[in-house]
């Protein structure tokens, strides 16, 4: 009698434990932080854990970096323009140390200190609208990265002028995607998947050993349709697009890439500009620049770096890759609308 209850205990524990560690091996969650759906896919031993405390990563940069939250890093640097240097993370210093290095590789097609451009069009709210003229002139004067002044040996950092603001909103997502990949290596995952709102990052393979399938998105159609597919391991696939976030007036689109240099969306011919890279921060950074640079600069500068590849979607619907991407891009266009022009 009492080995058959020890049998049993023993069993049940067995049969828990095997549940147990089997709910832990795989997690899935969705969440929505930096204005945007957050989707992990973590596999492996202690996948939970890994993914409640990536979730909780994405939290606290978002509270650091976000402009339009009261009491956040981004919005008391913002405040003390012109008047004074403060104190900030290491989060914050180490996105702006970056933000003005990609600033500068693109020649100010990608700018943070477009602040108070993207305040003035209303992009990241609900109102929309198109500024004066004179009033976009104005504002042009304070977009200047390299009036960003970083004391990395104190943390401190100052905006030389008052009115300047800095705008994290293309490349914190690329951050907080290096920073949840960096989380489930510490817990030992070898395989996982996050996408912030089509910023993705992927560690290792899929679990079943093969690579992760990435769509790069149709910027005309619905959610959900591709006009092709990367085969990738352990990196990051980030996209720029007219069709992420717009308004239309008078037939015209008004999306929420600024071009630096002149102050409106930019209108480069692109609808959409992906990159691939090791690094997400730097794959956001790059997508937002090279968008804004167009086809010709846009592949001359991708081309220049190591280890980066790009797609570019033109407003003619052509497709065209930078050259190491010949084989990974797979050109699959479910609407029959576009051309992939294979080689330049
Ligand atoms: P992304 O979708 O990564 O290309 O980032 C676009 C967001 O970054 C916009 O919603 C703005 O908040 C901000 N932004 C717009 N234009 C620029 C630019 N040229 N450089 C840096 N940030 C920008
Ligand atoms: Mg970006």
């Amino acid at each position: 009698m009492k080995k058959i209850a020890v049998a049993a205990i023993v069993i049940a524990v067995l049969i828990f434990g095997a549940f147990w560690l089997k709910s832990d091996k795989h997690f899935e969650q969705q969440s929505f932080l930096m204005g945007t759906v957050i989707s992990e896919k973590v596999y492996g031993y202690n996948a939970r854990k890994a993914s409640a405390e990536a979730m909780a990563r994405i939290g606290e940069i978002e509270n650091t970096m976000t402009v339009n939250a009261q009491g956040s890093q981004a919005e008391a640097l913002n405040e003390a323009s012109g008047k004074k240097s403060i104190r900030l993370d290491g989060d914050i210093i180490e996105v702006l140390e970056t933000a003005k290095k990609y600033s500068s590789i693109s020649g100010g097609a990608f700018d943070v200190t477009v602040g108070p451009l993207v305040k003035a069009w209303g992009i990241s709210t609900e109102h929309f609208k198109i500024p004066e003229k004179e009033e976009i002139d104005e504002l042009l004067s304070l977009v200047n990265y390299n009036d960003i002044y970083i004391d990395s040996n104190n943390g401190t950092v100052r905006l030389a002028r008052e009115g300047q603001a800095v705008d994290l909103g293309a490349i914190a997502k690329g951050y907080a995607a290096d920073q949840t990949i960096e989380i489930y290596k510490r817990w030992g995952i070898k395989s996982a998947y996050i996408n912030l709102g089509g910023n993705v990052s992927v560690l290792g393979k899929k679990p079943d050993g093969t690579l992760w399938r990435i769509g790069i998105q149709n910027p005309r159609a619905a959610n959900g349709k591709i006009v092709g597919v990367i085969n990738i391991q352990d990196k990051s696939v980030v996209t720029s697009g007219d069709y992420e976030r717009f308004s239309e007036k008078d037939n015209v689109r008004y999306h929420h890439i600024l071009d630096p240099h002149t102050g409106y969306p930019s209108g480069s011919g692109l609808m959409g500009a992906t990159i691939l890279a090791d690094s997400s921060v730097a794959a956001d950074a790059l997508s937002t620049a090279v968008f804004v640079l167009g086809l010709e600069k846009g592949i001359e500068l991708v081309e220049s770096l190591e280890g980066v590849e790009a797609v570019f979607i033109t407003e003619d619907k052509r497709i065209y890759t930078t050259s190491g991407l010949k084989d990974e891009f797979i050109f699959d266009d479910e609407s029959k609308e576009f051309q992939y022009v294979q080689k330049r």
